[in-house]
């Protein structure tokens, strides 16, 4: 046997290993009864802040190309959170081959949420 991986198998561990965190994760959820509600903070203060600056945004002067590009991205990354984190990564509602994968991990990423390996355990857990 040979203890070298092909490089194609090392990323498919990789995935495998994230998946398989997330379900030892949530063998150690506790019942419904145990859940107490605890106000991130931080998130508010995140979420405050991104409102404000979308809405001064609104007023800038902006370019028509600025405008677009923006709306791209912004459809690109909610498709990273909708098809990836949730559909593809916490419920893989589908299979996906390895670009994919990486493809919804940075698009994910764009959207300016949590790590995919968190945003699908929390979502697991949302879900119970
Ligand atoms: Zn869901």
């Amino acid at each position: 046997m040979c203890d070298k991986q092909q490089p194609n198998n090392r990323g498919i561990a990789f995935f495998q290993d994230i998946a398989n965190d997330v379900v030892a994760n949530d063998a150690h959820e506790g019942d419904k009864d145990d859940y107490k509600i605890e106000i991130k903070w931080r998130n508010v203060f995140i979420f405050i802040y991104l409102h404000i600056a979308a809405i001064y945004g609104l007023y800038l002067p902006k370019q028509r190309s600025t405008v677009i590009i923006g709306w791209i991205i912004g459809i690109l990354s909610g498709m990273g959170t909708t098809v990836g984190s949730h559909r593809l990564f916490t419920h893989r509602t589908f299979k996906a081959n390895q670009a994919l994968k990486i493809l919804m991990m940075i698009l994910q990423t764009m959207a300016g949420q949590e790590p995919v390996l968190k945003w699908a355990r929390d979502h697991r857990v949302h879900h119970k």
